[in-house]
């Protein structure tokens, strides 16, 4: 069986149930963007509009691929 999905949400958390998924699987290969910021490898999503809902569907319009350093968690 594959499985692709985030791991994170737009605050850096754990997103369900891809942390659990990974906690029981047999292999895992980390796949990770170009930071939008500083091109380094980005394991972040940065959420550009001022939603607080944790799901909100949406592409280049409403996401950025961050690095850990250029990350800014939202302040909720
Ligand atoms: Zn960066």
């Amino acid at each position: 069986m594959i499985v692709a999905g985030l791991d994170q949400d737009y605050r850096g958390k754990p997103f369900e149930p891809i942390p659990q998924l990974l906690a029981v699987a047999e292999y895992i290969t980390k796949t990770l963007a170009i930071c939008v910021v500083c091109g380094n490898p980005a394991d972040r999503t940065q959420r550009t509009s001022s939603s607080h809902e944790r799901v909100v569907v949406g592409a280049k319009e409403g996401y950025e691929a961050r690095c850990r350093k250029c990350f800014e968690p939202p302040k909720d």
